[in-house]
């Protein structure tokens, strides 16, 4: 008998690769991909990348929705649901949706919440997919069991004080007559997570305590954990089902019983960030609300991404090609925003040139955040001034021999600095690049209707003043954007927009229009906008 590698044995053992009709295409492959916790953050690099190349998402109310972004525009995003007993597709529906859509030659990418074989059902998807002969590969995730514990200052085990961590689940199969859990083997554990750990508190508080765990033993219950709204209860086991009802929590939400959760309140670190529990608007434009968005969620706040402005590029743009073309002619570049940056460079790629082209011109930038935006096209500034508005800029230039200078720039901006470089002997050829206008928020102020699902039109006064209460602050990054948001809200409610402001033109701007500015940045960059709105909630 010839001997057989486990390699090869598996290969004979497993069913002949599913085939579709004749003529059908290839079937694709599903990955049982771990979406991780809640946090976005927490998915995997191998996730986010067959994320990035899924044909079909088929996905369940614990994965962020942040996730399906990174899905191509175009594939199929399939919502299943999935609530505690709620769910919207039964299990079994939900195998066979895998199996079509594979069969469909369709690279599949089944979104599970935290890992996709912690509790999660993923193994009975996995067997069907197995019986069916269909490809499937499990991208494991982080563990909600494991990260909401985390995030709520717990460490699972700790060499003191827990030796043992048991996982179970708070609900066991609906219809089972007695718990299968050995209860009296589960007291005398060192760490007991539990998820699904709100629904039966009550029970497997009692259950434990009857079977002769201490009632003082330190516990908590995470809900939401890993993301903007995490809650914690934390009490002892006796008097937890209580506090939690008492705080209105509820699934999803993990249990943790154990001497390890007496510690949360000494090693939390996630709630007590200055912005956690607040929520802040950013009207940044889409493409830019990355960084400040990202810097806000850091400080722990909740973030909500509604760009008040759009930037709409210039075309046909005659004077821009013309400045391109010639571009040896002038002896500086003056940009004056990231986005014209961005514009200004794609223009010249577009004309077949590179930055070549701006061989032997100084150029000159309002800020950092507009040199970063150069960088990947092979350029640094030159010039950076120390405060990042015109003023600043004007002065710094000053310092520069003049000559010919293009300045390139958005079409509605002040004459502060063409005037100003003309009177320091500047040659100044000023180029619009872009227009901004208001964006339209399509369910704010909504020109577009009235919400479906009741609450007060969000077009009216009511609706306005509704959206306005769930805001803690605005972050204005620029006076366009101020005037943005300024728009959306009628005048008689602007003074209850509270704002952060990036720097002093932004706050004269906004106080002009009536929004109330209550903290501006230090200097002009998002962290120190950032730092601005988190100076505002300081910790005791
Ligand atoms: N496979 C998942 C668990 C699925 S069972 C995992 O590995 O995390 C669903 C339960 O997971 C929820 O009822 C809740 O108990 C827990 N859960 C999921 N996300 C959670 C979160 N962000 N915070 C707390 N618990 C969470």
């Amino acid at each position: 008998m010839t001997s057989r590698t486990p390699e090869e044995a598996r290969k004979e053992e497993s069913p002949a690769p599913a085939r579709s009709a004749a003529g059908g295409p290839e079937p694709g492959v599903v990955y049982l991909v771990g979406a991780g916790p809640g946090d976005p953050g927490l998915l995997t690099r191998r996730g986010a990348e067959l994320l990035g190349r899924a044909d079909a998402v088929v996905h369940d109310h614990l994965a962020a929705p942040e996730l399906l972004s990174l899905a191509p525009p175009g594939s199929k995003k399939i919502y299943v649901g999935k609530t505690g007993s709620r769910h919207t597709l039964r299990q079994d529906d939900i195998n066979r949706l895998l199996a079509e859509e594979a069969l469909a030659g369709r690279t599949v990418v089944r979104l599970k919440g935290g890992d996709p074989y912690v509790f999660g059902r993923g193994a009975e998807e996995a067997l069907e997919l197995r019986r069916r002969g269909i490809r499937f590969e499990v991208v494991p995730g982080v563990t909600s069991a494991v990260a909401a514990a985390a995030c709520a200052g717990i460490p699972l085990t700790h060499r003191d004080l827990a030796s043992q961590v048991v996982l179970i689940t708070g609900r066991e199969k609906p219809g089972k007559s007695s718990s299968s859990h050995d209860w009296a083997a589960l007291a005398k554990m060192g760490t007991l997570a539990a998820v699904m750990g709100a629904e039966n508190l009550p029970e497997i508080a009692g259950n434990l305590i009857a079977a002769g765990k201490d009632p003082g033993t330190p516990a908590a219950l995470v809900q939401w954990g890993t993301t903007a709204g995490q809650r914690t209860a934390r009490a002892s086991l006796g008097d937890l089902p209580g506090l939690v009802k008492k705080l209105g929590l509820g699934p999803p939400a993990l249990l943790v019983v154990g001497e390890v959760a007496g510690l949360g309140r000494e090693l939390d670190w996630f709630e007590e960030r200055p912005l956690f529990g607040k929520t802040v608007l950013v009207t940044r434009t889409a493409g830019q609300a990355g960084k400040l968005s990202a810097r806000l969620a850091e400080l722990g706040a909740r973030v909500l991404g509604r760009p008040a402005i759009e930037i709409v590029p210039i075309t046909p743009n005659p004077g821009l090609a013309e400045a391109v073309k010639n571009l040896r002619a002038f002896k500086h570049l003056v940009l004056t925003s990231p986005n014209g940056a961005r514009i200004f460079m794609e223009s010249v790629l577009a004309a077949g040139l590179d930055a070549r082209a701006l061989f032997g011109v100084r150029i000159a930038v309002i800020g950092p955040g507009t040199d970063a935006q150069l960088r990947p096209f092979g350029l640094k500034a030159d010039v950076v001034p120390p405060e990042f508005i015109a003023e600043s800029l004007l002065a710094s230039l000053s310092r520069e021999k003049p000559g010919p200078l293009l300045l390139a720039r958005a079409e509605e901006a002040r004459d502060v600095l063409p005037r100003g470089l003309a009177d320091l002997g500047f040659e100044v050829a000023a180029v619009p690049l872009y227009r901004t206008r208001d964006a339209v928020w399509p369910d704010f102020p909504a020109a577009a209707g009235r919400t479906p699902g009741g609450g007060p039109d969000p077009g009216t006064e009511a609706g306005v003043a509704d959206f306005l209460a769930g805001i803690d602050l605005a972050t204005l990054t620029s006076a366009s954007a101020a005037r943005g948001l300024a728009a959306h809200v009628p005048e008689n409610l602007r003074g209850l927009v509270k704002a952060v402001s990036i720097g002093p033109v932004t706050t004269r701007e906004a106080r002009a229009l009536g929004l109330d500015v209550v903290a501006e940045a230090r200097q002009a960059t998002v962290e120190h906008l950032a730092e601005a709105a988190a100076s505002l909630f300081p910790r005791t």
